[in-house]
């Protein structure tokens, strides 16, 4: 048996930022269920394809700053505040100035330079869920001030609201969700990529309450970003003073009001949205218009210009693409699969594997050229591949970039 699929092998370098799902806090077992998180993580990967801001690394020790951050918890819906002390008889915040205790002592953290991380879970809520970025909760105030600090990562400049330590999003358990991003929604069915992109957008900052970086920019119920503005009229030819807002302490879009293009760069998921070129409902809006019969939606030129607006990059383009070779699968003796690929000799390859579109991640450590032609078998030893073999899955895809 042979199956034949094609490759894109690049010379570009991947975008800076890495959106890392965490399931710490997903209690209540929702993203037990693989299709959930397949999808979540897909939503999570288009961010990072789009956002090109580098973020410090974090090295928060058990020391005299005992640093905090606080999060929605999304299994119970309570704010909870964690340490990077290693216990409360240990937490200079309790230990020195008689601040409360933490609800959680994690005996410091450590993120990697560019991850961001986004804690997921779900619980019973009356709307289809809700996102929002971790916030600093206590800290000392040269915590707060400190650039380098968990908080900030080099990111803030001046306005040192935003943390851009990560974010939490929280799913209503009981939705009739669509969560496969290779078939349509059906009717009734509500498309869980479209809902993860809004939420994660929040976490992120825009249109998110206690966001100074967002609050700020609003007057009069009007969002005046600059780039925003630009960015509409460009699309519609329409010269607003501000983009309108839901008002009354919301700070979505004003429903149904303004519509763009879905942004064309970093692999958009297509299937079942208008399609590029096409105008959509902004994906930041507080109800997208499901009722439209359009199944699924995309990122938008003007919602990620008014996350420009408040502080973070995105790409400008794609990378080129390399020269499109043929990649060849073919079954070995003992029933696997065995992944093909001609090469240059001393080269070295990436490897990537995915259950679901857009989706990659990364195989370790790098393949080093065989000559001519590199094999790989799916599951050798010796590599760690986290989606795992394709034999316990129901479909697997495979790329190789070249490094
Ligand atoms: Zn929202």
């Amino acid at each position: 048996m042979r199956w034949l699929q094609t490759l894109v092998l690049t010379t570009c370098s991947l975008q800076a930022l890495q959106v890392r799902v965490d399931y710490t806090y997903d209690s209540r077992g929702f993203f037990d269920n693989p299709d959930a998180r397949a999808a979540v993580e897909a939503a999570a990967a288009r961010w990072s394809r789009v956002i090109s801001t580098s973020l410090l690394p974090v090295n928060a020790q058990d020391d005299n700053d005992d640093a905090r951050f606080s999060l929605l918890h999304p299994g119970t819906g309570e704010r909870i505040q964690v340490s990077t002390a290693a216990g409360p008889g240990t937490d200079a915040l309790v230990t020195d100035v008689e601040q409360g205790e933490a609800d959680i002592y994690i005996g410091g953290l450590q993120v990697p330079e560019d991850e961001w991380i986004l804690y997921v879970g779900a619980r019973p809520l009356e709307d289809t869920g809700r996102g929002g970025p971790m916030a600093g909760g206590l800290n000392f105030g040269e915590v707060f001030e400190d650039p380098n600090s968990l908080l900030n990562r080099g990111f803030n400049s001046g306005v040192d609201s935003l943390s851009v330590l990560g974010g939490t999003v929280t799913f209503d358990e009981n939705e009739n969700w669509h969560f496969d991003l290779t078939s349509l929604p059906q009717p009734g069915e509500i498309d869980f990529y479209t809902i993860a992109l809004h939420e994660i957008g929040h976490g992120f900052g825009i249109a998110a309450r206690g966001v100074d970086e967002w609050t700020d920019l609003v007057v009069n119920n009007r969002f005046m970003g600059p780039q925003t503005i630009a960015t509409y009229q460009q699309e519609t030819g329409n010269s607003l003073p501000g983009l309108l807002v839901a008002g009354g302490g919301d700070f979505h879009w004003r429903d149904d009001t303004y519509d763009s293009r879905i942004f064309p760069f970093g692999d958009p998921i297509l299937l079942g949205t208008v399609g590029r070129g096409n105008f959509q409902d902004l994906i930041m809006e507080p109800g997208l218009s499901i009722t439209q019969g359009i199944p699924r939606f995309e990122l938008t030129n003007v919602d990620l210009a008014s996350l420009r607006d408040i502080g973070w990059s995105t790409i400008t383009s794609d990378a080129a693409a390399g020269e499109k070779i043929t990649i060849e699968l073919t079954r070995s003796s003992d029933g696997g699969l065995v992944l093909s690929f001609p090469s240059e000799p001393g080269a070295t390859y990436r490897l990537q594997t995915s259950e679901s579109i857009g989706n990659w991640v990364n195989v370790s450590p790098l393949l080093q050229s065989e000559g001519e032609t590199t094999d790989w078998a799916d599951g050798e030893a010796g590599f760690d591949d986290p989606v795992g073999s394709a034999q316990f899955l129901r479909q697997k895809f495979f790329r190789v970039i070249k490094q």
